[in-house]
């Protein structure tokens, strides 16, 4: 739970009961402050376990860099779906080389991984959005449930200008479906200021960004796009219209969750 804290950089955060008005306090709290601090100060005013999942994106690697270089109290967890490029298990292993630490991998689960298999073959997500959905509810979504059981946190990499859909975010906002904080310290940055981080930082990156890869997944499911295409064009290309999202961000109850639980950021300054 949120706790009321006194920080030398910030004013106290004051917190009355309830996971909205606690985003709306954290987010305001966090608004003005870089990324990393971002980060840390989550750290410092919350109780319980705060999760980081990481994708391999460029996203991911600067926040991981970031909670690293800070050594932050953070569980960094990974989704191994079993179809990632060979290139970004050449990556992980490069990131836990370059900072010492190993990447929890959640893995999903074998029995409903061999049913949907059994159903739809090996690359049955082709065949229609439903069976698409399905391997990403096994491989992705259900997984996500057991990396991030029993946090009061959760991490991720979104950035507002990624997608429509994305926009929606906020910095702060309220996971209704897991009752628990959503936090994208990147929201208000560009991909062009983590790409200056990466630069300043020499944070390992996936190879294939060098070959027109921008949002990097399941190999099957993702392509290069061309320069000036939306980011996520390269995912699921086959489908069209409808979000480019497997589901790890999408909330279910949605009538749970009000307008006021989505906490926009104002721009950091210098964020790019
Ligand atoms: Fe399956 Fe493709 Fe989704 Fe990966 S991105 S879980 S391979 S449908």
């Amino acid at each position: 739970m949120l706790v009321e804290k006194s920080n030398r950089d910030s004013t106290p955060i004051t917190l009355r009961p309830g996971l909205a008005e606690r985003a709306g306090a954290l987010a305001g709290a966090l608004a003005n402050l870089s990324p990393a601090e971002r980060i840390a100060r989550l750290r410092r005013d919350l109780d319980g376990p705060v999760v980081l999942t990481l994708g391999f994106g460029v996203e991911g690697q600067v926040l991981f860099h970031w909670i690293c270089e800070r050594n932050i109290d953070v569980d960094v967890v990974t989704l191994d779906t079993g179809r990632l490029f060979p290139e970004t298990y050449e990556l992980w292993a490069e990131t836990e080389r370059r900072y010492g630490r190993k990447i929890r991998a959640v893995y999903p689960d074998h029995v409903a991984l061999e049913s949907l298999i059994e159903k739809q073959g090996i690359d049955g997500f082709y065949a229609s959005k439903q069976a698409r959905q399905a391997c990403c509810d096994v491989r992705k979504t259900r997984p996500l449930e057991r990396a991030l059981a029993g946090a009061s946190a959760w991490i991720t990499g979104l950035r507002a200008d990624q997608s429509s859909e994305r926009r929606k975010a906020g910095l702060v906002s309220v996971d209704a479906d897991r009752g628990m904080l959503k936090v994208n310290p990147l929201f208000d940055w560009s991909r062009e200021a983590v790409l200056a981080v990466v630069k300043a930082n020499d944070i390992p990156i996936n190879s294939l960004h060098a070959k027109g890869f921008v949002s990097i997944g399941c190999a099957p499911c993702t392509r290069a796009i061309q320069p000036g295409e939306p980011e996520r064009n390269g995912r699921w290309w086959w489908e069209n219209g409808g979000n480019r999202e497997c589901g790890l961000h999408v909330q279910r109850k949605r009538g749970r969750v009000s307008k006021e639980t989505v906490v926009p950021a104002t721009n950091y300054a210098g964020c790019g």
